[in-house]
């Protein structure tokens, strides 16, 4: 019964780590944010840990885009 529990470096993944270089600014545009939201969307799905910083920031101050990357979650999740 001795688990090790995962260390944070594991949200280190070379997707992760490409984004980050990618990510220069802060915010998006809701152009690029909808360009990205596929695969945002979907490293959200295959990895709870993803964090992409421009896309959450730009979801936080958007409504329109908060809904439209949530009901895409449900859409991957559910299938
Ligand atoms: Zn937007």
């Amino acid at each position: 019964m001795s688990t090790t529990p995962r260390p944070d470096s594991a949200a280190l993944t070379p997707r992760n780590v490409s984004a980050l270089l990618q990510d220069t600014t802060p915010w998006l545009s809701c152009d690029e944010c909808f360009e990205r939201m596929d695969s945002y969307a979907e490293a959200l799905v295959h990895d709870p840990t993803y964090r992409d910083k421009a896309m959450a920031a730009h979801l936080r101050g958007c409504a329109a885009c908060d809904e439209e990357a949530e009901s895409l979650l449900r859409l991957l999740d559910g299938g």
